[in-house]
């Protein structure tokens, strides 16, 4: 069993509490790490080396921060296999999806980089010709970075790159649950050469990170996990008025038009809903087929879900492994057994995998069918495996269904009809919109919520603005007398 340290100020060191918390492998249920439980003067130490780096980082040219960023997506690259087995360790993502998401975390530090020296302002034209403005972006300072458990490293990455290409300074506290892949990531930070306490790991609980977000010190919490952790924090930060990111869950409808090439659409479902054991936020769980083509959808769907392959994440063959924890594994089996109380129709699946040879989470890819939107399983993201089909008849039926929700992040349309397809998009009141394709990432587009999947947005050079703050400086070129008590325009 691996027992961590936590990077602080550039250093490798013991929790002072002597505690820890395991890290056990959900595909045979054992401890194979244990991480460092931190007292709260711990994480407000940390909070106050970040702050100190802060004062020389900020002033560091945007060229360094470049080859720094850059520097750092090499090491990733060369390290993809370690960080990939260690994510898949933690979470029982199958290894070819954790290799791939490590891949896109390097591309996500290069395409930062490449922004780090291009962080302009703007000349603005004023009325008054005797004035000359300019806008400035500056950093804000200590920024709180709080992430899941599914993803770490990838989500890690659509916080730290624009952090740090923008001249801020980092306090990262993962998940309970999975810290092990950002500590040895840290290793990589430390080889880099980033400066001493501009990028710090801390790992704990809910405590723990309640009393990062908490810090007098902290200018800004990035966050991603569930709704209402998000709502604890963000009454938590009331009390200091700092800017906050939130990147939340979703309940993502995946609409099927009778006029989808409807091979590609069935595969796209399940890649929505069973990829990575559908624990993404972007997970395509709600499916709208239009009742025209619902029974070939339902069958196609049946038959390839009845043939995935469930096993161990580091075998290739493996298609799903299992979901990351015990909390998740029952939280997910007591919302397949509601669902079956509720009526909803189960059409595979349904329950956990029995195997001797697979000791883990394994949860059987689940499909539901239901005429009434307004079950629990319809409504609530869970989080794993599990697909709900709904029927509709026409387009304003879909789009109807689609928004009955109190997420917003993603949804999907299949149709091979253009007007149908930009007219559906623009009503759907979702931060991202894939058509004929699903959960397709890429570092330039920006990624976030509306409603309660949260606000700010992740990726892109939009993210530029969450971690900057502008400046305006007003000179005034004129040699006039001015009357004081007169508000000059
Ligand atoms: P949680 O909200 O339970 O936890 C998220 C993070 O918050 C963890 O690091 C957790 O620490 C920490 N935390 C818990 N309580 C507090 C607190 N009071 N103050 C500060 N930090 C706290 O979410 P999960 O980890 O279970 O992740 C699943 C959720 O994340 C889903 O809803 C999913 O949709 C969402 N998600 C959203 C994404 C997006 O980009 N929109 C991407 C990935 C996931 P600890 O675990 O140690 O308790």
């Amino acid at each position: 069993m691996k027992t961590y340290k936590v990077f602080v100020d550039n250093e490798w060191k013991n929790g002072r509490t002597g505690e820890f918390i395991p890290s056990y492998n959900p595909c045979n249920q054992e401890i194979w790490a244990q991480i460092p439980l931190l007292s709260k003067e711990e994480i407000s130490e940390t909070v106050e080396v970040a702050h100190d780096a802060f004062r020389t980082w900020k002033e560091t040219n945007g060229l360094e921060r470049a080859r720094l960023l850059n520097r750092l997506a090499d090491l990733i690259e060369e390290n993809v296999e370690h960080l990939a087995r260690i994510e898949s360790s933690d979470n029982g993502k199958v290894l070819s999806e954790t290799r791939n998401q490590v891949l896109f975390t390097a591309r996500n530090y290069r395409y930062f980089a490449g922004y780090a020296d291009k962080l302009m302002g703007n000349l603005i034209p004023l009325d008054n010709q005797e004035l000359l403005d300019y806008t400035t972006l500056e950093p804000i300072g200590v920024v709180a970075i709080i992430t899941a458990w599914n993803s770490p490293l990838p989500l890690l990455a659509n916080k730290l790159a624009p952090a740090l290409a923008t001249g801020n300074t980092v306090v990262i506290k993962p998940s309970e649950y999975a810290s092990a892949s950002t500590l040895e990531f840290a290793h990589l930070i430390e080889e880099a050469g980033f400066p001493r306490g501009v990028v710090n790991v801390v790992t704990g609980n809910g405590a723990t990170g309640d009393a990062l977000v908490r810090h007098r010190l902290v200018g800004k919490v990035s966050f991603t996990g569930g709704t209402n952790t998000a709502r604890v924090i963000s009454k938590a930060v009331s009390d200091n008025l700092i800017p906050i990111s939130l990147e939340l869950g979703g309940k993502s409808p995946n609409i099927i038009f009778e006029d989808a090439d409807l091979e590609k659409a069935v595969v796209g479902a399940i890649a929505g809903i069973f990829g990575a054991a559908g624990q993404t936020c972007i997970a395509g769980s709600r499916l709208l087929v239009q009742r025209s083509v619902l029974e070939v959808v339902k069958d196609e769907l049946v038959a390839i879900t009845n043939s995935i392959k469930l096993g161990d994440p580091f075998e290739e063959s493996t298609q799903m492994g299992p979901v990351a924890n015990k909390n998740q594994f029952d939280k997910i089996l007591s919302m397949i057994n509601e669902a079956k109380q509720e009526g909803a129709e189960l059409l595979c699946g349904g329950s956990a995998l029995e195997n001797d040879n697979l000791k883990g989470y394994f949860i059987k890819p689940t499909i539901f069918y239901t005429e009434d939107p307004k079950i629990t399983i319809a409504c609530e993201e869970i989080f794993g495996p599990v697909l709900t089909i709904l029927p509709f008849d026409h387009v304003d039926h879909a789009i109807e269904l689609a928004n009955d929700s109190i997420y917003g992040l993603a949804a999907g349309i299949w149709t091979r009809d253009l007007q149908k397809a930009h007219k559906t998009a623009k009503q759907l009141e979702v931060g991202n919109v894939w058509v004929n394709t699903y959960r397709t990432s890429q570092v330039g587009t920006p990624f976030g919520g509306m409603k309660q999947s949260g606000f700010g947005r992740e990726r892109s050079w939009h993210t530029l603005h969450e971690y900057t703050q502008t400046k305006n400086v007003m000179i005034n070129l004129s040699d006039d007398k001015r009357n004081p008590f007169m508000m000059q325009i």
